[in-house]
């Protein structure tokens, strides 16, 4: 399986705190001509691909996975692909969701609380709260009867309530977390950065809570993820290949526009996020 993460835009309608975006990169959107090279590319060798769309805010560039999904059907038939996109969730209304649906996306909502004054961690440009949108969007989702997945940003400032947002998550009847503690992508988000030791011994307590907690499940010593076995392309907005999407800026890895036979996928042995080691000592 390899896993083709397509960054489709750089725009977003939030400003989280610690967004790994380079903001000064603009409000570009990612053309049909870098997604189609990107998927030729992988699928030159491959059968089965697992496309993640990203961003920035997905949503905002909505007609492109229309586009891609619709090109992968008609030209690759005979090949095993699905689709996942990760969203703020903010943004979804009845006709996307119908589309999704449509299209078989896989979804994943990012959350990281649920106060609805926080203007902190997610909010808006104007620096509004972002938290009551992203609800409605899982309200959404749940009386349209859509599967999907919850991923939570841990920092210094959720980790407290991290034990209620999954009883209410559960309540909502969802079914999978996955908790990512931050990476620090610039010197200031070092000041987020939550304790270890903390988190563990909270994981802990969620051990037997009835839901999928990603990090209760162990990894295979040598695949921490799809990086350890040359198995992932990430492609930025202006088709840039870098080893992920928080290492983006870091470790060029040339242009999916002009591929040559040279360029390889990065491939790096470790048992632990490798991006996240390298940026901590980067800046510490
Ligand atoms: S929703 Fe994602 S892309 Fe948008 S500001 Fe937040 S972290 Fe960045």
């Amino acid at each position: 399986m390899k896993f083709l993460i397509l960054k489709i835009t750089n725009n977003c309608n939030l400003r989280c705190i610690y967004c790994y975006r380079e903001d000064n990169n603009g409000k570009i959107d990612m053309d049909f001509k870098t997604a189609k090279n990107a998927i030729d590319y992988i699928l030159k060798d491959d059968n089965n691909l697992k496309i993640q769309f990203t961003g920035g805010e997905p949503l905002l560039n909505f007609k492109l996975i229309e586009k891609v999904i619709n090109y992968c059907m008609d030209h690759y038939p005979d090949r095993s692909i699905s689709y996942a996109i990760q969203t703020n969730g903010t943004l979804l209304e009845e006709n996307i969701i119908k589309r999704i649906k449509e299209l078989k996306l896989n979804v994943g909502v990012s959350v990281d609380t649920l106060n609805p004054k926080d203007s902190t961690l997610r909010p808006y440009m104007d620096g509004r709260s972002s938290t009551l949108d992203t609800i409605r969007g899982i309200y959404l989702l749940r009386n349209n009867d859509l599967p999907f997945g919850i991923t939570t940003v841990v920092t210094n400032k959720n980790l407290p309530y991290l034990l209620d947002l999954l009883n209410y998550l559960i309540s909502l009847g969802i079914r999978s977390i996955s908790f990512d503690i931050l990476k620090p992508k610039r010197r200031e988000h070092l000041a987020l950065m939550p304790d270890e030791d903390e988190f563990k011994s909270l994981l802990e307590k969620m051990k037997d809570f009835p839901i999928y907690i990603k990090n209760l499940v162990g990894r295979p010593k040598d695949k921490y993820c799809y990086l350890n076995s040359g198995d992932l392309l990430f492609v930025n907005e202006v088709g840039n290949i870098y080893p992920c999407p928080t290492l983006e800026g870091y470790f060029y890895g040339g242009n999916i526009n002009n591929m040559d036979d040279s360029i390889k996928l990065f491939k790096v042995k470790c048992s632990y996020c490798f991006a996240r080691d390298y940026l901590i000592k980067k800046f510490k």
